[in-house]
């Protein structure tokens, strides 16, 4: 929710307390209060980066945890746990007590008062407001997809995907009918980037050989795995010699990959892309992305998929008390393109952002812009491979899948997840067993013989 602002640098009066003001201030703490909407990466960044500082901080999210989303595919495919990519959000700033937890949905901005508008009608009073809430799926108009081609951004979109395919292989299983059959062993993922890449590769994988022996009717070899892509090449973000290798790579796992094919339809048991229409009870969705609605609730200019276009301090135009981070702003990188949407660039923001509110407290007015450093990009084919594009140095097989596996658990927060998550690993690469595959939060929709 917008309501119009008046003007950047007028005093503002502090409202009146509220029952939920208790939350994060007092009336008699007259500590700077920071909000921080979003406890993903930027938002936890954010916190870490203004930890000793005399504050009063309130992190909320619409979810008590954390997630480390580059490792959901993995989740999705059975081979890790919610538990071992997730944290609880109050548990990772237990010892920090200027900050406040609060299980909450942001649902606008009063940018004149100055609060942040919950959707359970309370309202948060703010000094300094840090939006940092993601991005979604986005259907690009075709919303209705939704419910046939269900995307990957949450654990529960993770456990979603498990289920389905988990379950199509459990009604070939069943079924007698040689086209049912063959259309419950064909999964589809629509968009090649990494995660479609990610989750073809892995797919192929459990078909071709962690479910091989556990079946009795079926040949769980002859699953299809399909990957359409409007554009002409897999994992465009990378070198082409890069995408030419992850392409082929693919194929030898038996992925097909179709090129230069957007898809025009989804439906409960098909998919039409270009020129064909293929039977499939399988169609996940890693296409697009669209951010959150922050932009609409400050009335802030955003580009086509919604990101909020904030100024190179990364502040909200016209607003020098609201910065927002992360996948819902763009903001031009060093090379005049728009930040990538990954987690380190969401990490460099949040730090960025503390580092300014620093300086401001301590009255330093020579603040530099945001710069913006791009460490690489990562991608996995299966469970042995990589493609890793560091600009000039570009890496791929094997080692670039130790790299990519060992900077993977590096970012993991714990020992504990980090043991576990290595142990996984191992698992699967000598047993071929992934621990993951249990068909969970089955609806009515999900009887077996279907
Ligand atoms: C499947 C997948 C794989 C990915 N793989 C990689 C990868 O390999 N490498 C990489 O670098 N990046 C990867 N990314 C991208 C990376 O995860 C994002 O760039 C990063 O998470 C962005 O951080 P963020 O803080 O902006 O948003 P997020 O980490 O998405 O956090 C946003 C937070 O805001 C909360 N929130 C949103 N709206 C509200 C609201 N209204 N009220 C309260 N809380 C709200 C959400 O619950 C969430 O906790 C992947 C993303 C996905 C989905």
């Amino acid at each position: 929710m917008h309501v119009a602002s008046t003007g950047r640098e007028a005093a503002k009066p502090r409202p009146t307390l509220s029952s939920a003001d208790r939350h994060c201030s007092t009336a008699a703490d007259s500590r700077h209060r920071v909000i921080i909407v979003g406890g993903g990466f930027g938002g936890l960044a954010a916190v870490n980066g203004l930890a000793g500082l005399p504050l009063s901080i309130t992190l909320i999210d619409q979810r008590n945890y954390h997630l480390f989303q580059p490792l959901l595919y993995q989740v999705a495919t059975a081979s890790l746990a919610t538990s071992e990519i997730a944290w609880p959000i109050r548990y990772l700033v237990r010892n920090r007590p200027e900050v406040t937890t609060l299980l909450a949905m942001v649902v606008g901005v009063d940018v004149d008062a100055r609060r942040v508008l919950l959707d359970s009608g309370d309202s948060l009073p703010y000094d300094t407001l840090i939006l940092a809430t993601g991005a979604r799926h986005a259907y690009f108009g075709h919303d209705e997809w939704e419910a046939f081609a269900p995307g990957l951004k949450t654990l529960e979109d993770a456990t979603t995907l498990r289920r389905r395919v988990l379950l199509a292989f459990e009604r070939a299983e069943f079924a007698t009918d040689p086209q049912q059959r063959a259309a419950l062993l064909t999964f589809v993922i629509i968009g090649a980037g990494p995660t479609g890449v990610e989750l073809a590769g892995t797919i192929a994988e459990l078909a071709r050989s962690t479910l091989r022996p556990d079946f009795r009717n079926i040949d769980t070899r002859t699953a299809r795995v399909v990957l359409i892509e409007a554009g002409p090449r897999v994992l465009s973000g990378f070198a082409e010699s890069l995408s030419a290798y992850a392409q082929r790579a693919l194929e030898r796992l038996g992925v097909e990959v179709e090129l230069n094919r957007p898809v025009s339809e989804c439906g409960a048991d098909h998919v039409v892309f270009g020129d064909r229409t293929l039977a499939t009870r399988t169609v996940i969705w890693a296409a697009g992305v669209m951010a959150s609605p922050a932009a609409g609730w400050l009335g802030a200019p955003s580009d086509r998929v919604g990101r909020i276009m904030v100024l190179p301090d990364l502040t909200v135009s016209g607003h020098p008390e609201i910065f927002a981070i992360g996948d819902t702003v763009t903001v031009a990188g060093p090379d005049g393109k728009p930040v990538p949407g990954i987690a380190p660039a969401a990490k460099q923001e949040g730090r960025y952002v503390a580092m300014v509110v620093k300086r401001r407290l301590r009255g330093d007015t020579s603040i530099p812009e945001f710069h913006y450093r791009h460490a690489g990009s990562l991608a996995t084919i299966g469970k042995r491979l990589a493609v890793i594009d560091f600009g000039r140095m570009k890496l791929r097989g094997a080692l670039a899948w130790w790299i990519w596996g060992m900077a993977h658990i590096y970012f993991l927060i714990g020992l504990r997840h980090r043991l576990s998550v290595v142990l996984n690993w191992l698992w699967i690469h000598l047993r071929d067993q992934r621990s993951g595959r249990l068909i969970t939060q089955g609806g009515k929709t999900d009887g077996i013989q279907q």
